[in-house]
Order: C-alpha cells, then sequence, then structure tokens
C-alpha cells in the first residue's frame, strides 16, 4: 500500500490554530504539536484509522479527520468500512468492542484498557440473566453503553437517538431497559401514552447503572445556567441543551434533549437557519464539557457557556502520550496486547445479534 503523505511539524501547527483556537492555547498547540505530528506520521505510515469520540478533548480529537469522530455507534459503522490495517479507538473499551463486534477480523485498540465506565462497569451479563429471571417474555433493550457481555444476553441494543423509537416498534405493551436508571425514566415519560418500561429499581430491587457525569446536573443548575449566562427559556436564538442521560427534570427544563449526535445536528440547522432572527447565538450543554469544547471549535459563532468541572475521568484517560506509545509499538513491531480489545467467538456471535436488530430499525 502505498503510504498517504504526512503533515509537516509546520503544517500541523497550521492546522491545529487554524482549527483550535481559542479553545486550546497557544501554549498547549506549541507544547503537543511535535506529539501530534509524530502520531500522525505513524498513523499514516502504518494505515491506522484513529476514530476519535466526541467526549475526547479537542487535540485527541484533532487526530481523527472529520469522517473518523462522531460517537460511539456511528464509529463502528465507519469502522466497518474502512481497508485500515489497525483502527485505534479514542474512547472507552466498551465502544472499542462495539467496533470489535462488527469487524472482528480487524485489529482494534484502545489507548488505555483500564479506562472504565460508571455505566458500563456496574452492569454486566449476570445482571440481565437476572432481570429477565424476574420478567419472562418481555424483551431486553440495552444500551449501547454497555459490554458485550451484557449485550449478549439481551434482544436488541439502541442508542440514546433510536430508543423511543425501538420501544414503540418491539413486540408488547412492555419492554425491559437496562442498565441507565435515569434514561429509562425519561424513556417512561416519553413513551407513557404508548408503551410500559421496566428497568432495574422500577417495582424490584435490582441494581441499575447511572452516567457519572450527566447525572451530576440539576435542575438548579439549569436554573443557574441560563440565569448566569442570559439563555431564559424559549428565547429563538439561546438554547440550552439536555443529554438522555441526565435526570428527567432536566431535561423537561432544557430547550432541546437528545443524544449527542442530534444535538450536534440541531445546533448546526440553528447555526445556518436563513431567518438571522432564529440563528443561534448562544447554548449551554448538560453533558461531557469537551463535547461543548470540540463544537465551540466546529461552530466559533456560537458563545457556548461551559461547565469543565462535568469531566468524564474515564474517558480523560486517553491522552496523546499514551496514544504515541501505541503507535510507536505498531511501529516498533511489539506485542500490542495492552492495547488490543480481545473477546471470544461466543460473544461475538451472541452480542453482534442485538446489535445487527437495532441496525434494521436505521
Ligand atoms: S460519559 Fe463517561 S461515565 Fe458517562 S457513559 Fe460516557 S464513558 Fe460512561
Amino acid at each position: 500500500m502505498t503510504q498517504k503523505p504526512t503533515l509537516t511539524l509546520d503544517e500541523v501547527k497550521e492546522r491545529l490554530y487554524g482549527r483550535y483556537s481559542p479553545t486550546v492555547m497557544s501554549v498547549d498547540i506549541e507544547a503537543q504539536a511535535e506529539t501530534i505530528h509524530k502520531i500522525l506520521t505513524l498513523k499514516a505510515k502504518h494505515n491506522v484509522t484513529i476514530l476519535g469520540h466526541n467526549y475526547m478533548e479537542p487535540l485527541v480529537f484533532s487526530l481523527s479527520e472529520e469522517h473518523e469522530q462522531g460517537d460511539s455507534l456511528g464509529l463502528s459503522l465507519y469502522a466497518s468500512k474502512t481497508d485500515a490495517d489497525y483502527i485505534i479507538f479514542n474512547g472507552v473499551p466498551f465502544m472499542a468492542e462495539t467496533a470489535k463486534i462488527l469487524n472482528p477480523e480487524k485489529t482494534v485498540l484502545v489507548a488505555d484498557k483500564t479506562a472504565g465506565c460508571s455505566l458500563a462497569d456496574n452492569y454486566r451479563g449476570e445482571d440481565v440473566r437476572a432481570l429477565k429471571e424476574q420478567y419472562p417474555g418481555i424483551p431486553v433493550m440495552i444500551y449501547i453503553n454497555s459490554y458485550a457481555d451484557a449485550k449478549a444476553e439481551s434482544d436488541i441494543t439502541c442508542t440514546s437517538a433510536n430508543a423511543a423509537n425501538i420501544a414503540r416498534n418491539l413486540p408488547g405493551d412492555k419492554v425491559l431497559f437496562v442498565p441507565d436508571i435515569l434514561f429509562a425514566q425519561n424513556l417512561e415519560e416519553e413513551l407513557k401514552e404508548e408503551k410500559e418500561i421496566i428497568y432495574p429499581g422500577k417495582g424490584n430491587n435490582y441494581k441499575g447503572a447511572v452516567c457519572e457525569v450527566h447525572e451530576r446536573f440539576s435542575l438548579n443548575d439549569i436554573e443557574q445556567i441560563r440565569y448566569d449566562f442570559d439563555i431564559p427559556k424559549g428565547h429563538p436564538q439561546r438554547m440550552v441543551y439536555a443529554h438522555w442521560e441526565c435526570k428527567p427534570e432536566v431535561l423537561r427544563n432544557a430547550d432541546f434533549y437528545g443524544s449527542t449526535t442530534q444535538i450536534r445536528q440541531d445546533i448546526a440547522r440553528r447555526v445556518n437557519d436563513p431567518n438571522l432572527e432564529n440563528r443561534l447565538e448562544k447554548a449551554f450543554i448538560a453533558s461531557e464539557c469537551e463535547l461543548t469544547s470540540n463544537l465551540q471549535n466546529e461552530f466559533p459563532n456560537v458563545e457556548f457557556a461551559t461547565a469543565c468541572y462535568v469531566r468524564c475521568q474515564h474517558m480523560a484517560k486517553t491522552t496523546l502520550p499514551k496514544i504515541l506509545n501505541m503507535l510507536e509499538a505498531i511501529d516498533n513491531g511489539e506485542n500490542l496486547s495492552k492495547y488490543e480489545v480481545n473477546l471470544s467467538n461466543e460473544v461475538i456471535e451472541s452480542a453482534r445479534l442485538p446489535i445487527e436488530r437495532m441496525l434494521e430499525y436505521r
């Protein structure tokens, strides 16, 4: 294979200054440009695709081209089309597992296999099995933010973008939704006239889980942010966005709620609204703080309020030095077991089915 052309160090800096200021300070660009240059050079040399989740910090996100950026499902689907020799997934391991399930013959790598997730870590295959025993015959829909062993025990996966639609269309009048309790409560509210949503802790003693990042936003926070940043409810050019994993009262008081991708699409639509009086000028997003940083870089004319104490400690484990170490290991022909995501064929086969069922709804 012909090696792709690589950027010089000066070209890397030029690109970073062009795309990532003012959210990244020049001191950071100067400090990290050489590492980024080395990473991009090895990426091209070894035909690597680097998939960047929206929650990566901007300089890590910059390693991925636009078509390599997105949410966990979008990235896994992209991975199934790439002819890259290695797939590096800049995200947490459960996301890389989905990429592996959809691309079992490819080498999928993560920079830090110890990165966890409060949702996925606290809900495994045995938890799904226990709940199913209590509610036999009711379809189990599992959030894609889960490990392969939990998916393998479920009937269908969902994302925050398609959960309501899939639940509506599943047979019967009840759906078991795991593991996110807050997401489940939001789904229950959304579908209250149409479908009964059963989840861990609702009329039973089974444990569920929550996203420790989105859980942190309270109604009080949203009201304070509206006041501090002058984002009144219903203003045509100022928006508070919330992710499905937030508390129900936060969703009810947002101007728009949805998945990461739906929030991004709504911002893009409002930024380009032909009616100038509707064009987005200010926004706050109740989600992981680096999502806002990346949206600020993409939409520089919008003023984004930030709450950067809300960071995902697990996502933050993916750093430039670790990514460089991984690429140097590839370059030196070292054993990649420290980075490689491996699943048994049995788990891959069982976890693939609920994902494929979900994809039929796209
Ligand atoms: S933001 Fe972090 S804790 Fe929350 S679902 Fe994503 S990886 Fe898990």
